[in-house]
């Protein structure tokens, strides 16, 4: 009889516990390691309590396990070499935990590989805003290079004298300065390379913001001339950093001409539709992934919209009785600003589905 693999997970948030709701099934147990004795994620399998770079906290979560793996993208790189130094497996590794933790290297990272992104310029001084201000133009985006996520860490310039005020307010940090896009749309790629390299996409979605913040995600986005193009920008940052697992990368449409933002090594916000509305979810193809199981399709099933809940909780009976509409609660004390749940409705048809969205918005407070 085989044994019930193990998966360490680094965090325990609400991804980790999705992963671990996908694990089930599988009969695949996962433990998790979070600073926090209150990571949703305890309420799926067991919970080191510790900080994510303590060795002696990583060695006790990773003590036993098939694979370690991460449901936050600012694990300190040390701390997954630290574990595979010692001979486990992690997946994915260590680099694309540090191109995505720096926006400059990650930016540098596409160019590379012939992907677009807004145009750049690193900011270290007063003096090198100016030049990046002249190198990229006005409206721009003024960003930290490390730590920033949610729109926080970002400052949006639109004239000359808006200088001082983004230098007073993150001078001192390593920055770079984007210029501002003005996309039609924002999008995002799914995608999951298995152990042996192949990689397989759920369709493009379209994402819309509030405050810095997810508000909805639309499945498919609809924009069949896109799929290719996204397509080949995740296979070409998936095989260069020989990622082994679900990585999601942000784009901005432009006149039809993709733009990559950023990327999150781990599953992702706009992809949580896809536990009700495609044949296989990003938690379970991440699991099949780190394992060295076959992928799953990762075809759609009709057409899907996921709705997030953030700072309050929408009333849960109003939310049922939506036709096809999914709860999921992460069990999370609520708080302004925090991700607390996400709704995902599900319909054959984009008609449909708008029906159910027009009565699902209004219940979530935002
Ligand atoms: P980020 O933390 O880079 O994902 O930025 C958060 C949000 O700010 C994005 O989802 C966009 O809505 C907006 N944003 C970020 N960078 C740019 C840019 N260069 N041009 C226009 N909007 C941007």
């Amino acid at each position: 009889m085989q044994t019930r693999a193990t998966v360490a997970v680094l965090g325990g948030g609400q991804l980790g516990r999705m992963l671990g709701l996908a694990a089930v099934p599988l009969g695949v147990a996962c433990r998790f390691l979070d600073p926090s004795p209150d990571a949703p994620a305890a309420a799926v399998g067991d919970l080191v309590v510790g900080a994510l770079d303590d060795e002696a906290a990583l060695d006790e979560v990773a003590r036993g396990a098939d694979v370690v793996t991460y449901e936050w993208e600012g694990v300190p790189a040390p701390s997954a070499r630290h574990l595979a130094a010692g001979g486990l497996l992690v997946r994915p590794g260590d680099r694309p935990l540090e191109v995505s933790q720096d926006r400059l290297v990650e930016k540098d990272a596409f160019r590379a590989l012939g992907i677009d992104t807004p145009q750049y310029h690193a900011v270290s001084s007063r003096e090198e805003l100016d030049e990046a201000i002249q190198a990229v133009g006005l409206p721009a985006v003024l960003k930290t290079r490390r730590g920033g996520y949610d729109g926080k860490g970002q400052f949006v310039l639109r004239e000359l004298a808006d200088a001082n005020a983004a230098w007073s307010e993150l001078g001192g940090l390593a920055l770079v300065l984007e210029a501002f896009v003005p996309f039609d749309r924002e999008l995002s790629v799914i995608a999951v390379r298995s152990h042996d390299g192949v990689v397989a996409c759920w369709p493009v979605v379209e994402n819309e913001h509030r405050d810095g913040i997810l508000h909805v995600t639309r499945a498919p986005a609809g924009l069949s001339e896109l799929e290719a193009r996204a397509r080949d920008i995740a296979v070409a940052l998936l095989d260069e950093l020989d990622h082994v697992g679900v990585l999601a990368i942000e784009l901005f449409d432009v006149n039809g001409s993709l733009l990559a933002n950023e990327f999150a090594p781990r599953v992702h916000n706009s992809g949580h539709w896809t536990i009700e509305g495609a044949v296989t979810s990003q938690f379970e193809n991440h699991l099949r992934a780190v394992l060295g199981l076959p992928l799953g399709a990762t075809d759609a099933r009709g057409v899907a919209a996921m709705v997030n809940c953030v700072g309050t909780m929408p009333d849960v009976t109003a939310v049922l009785a939506v036709p096809d509409a999914h709860l999921h609660d992460y069990g999370k004390a609520p708080r302004p600003g925090r991700k607390l749940g996400h709704i995902t409705v599900v319909a054959d048809s984009p008609a449909d589905l708008d029906i159910r969205l027009a009565t699902l918005l209004p219940l979530v407070d935002r």
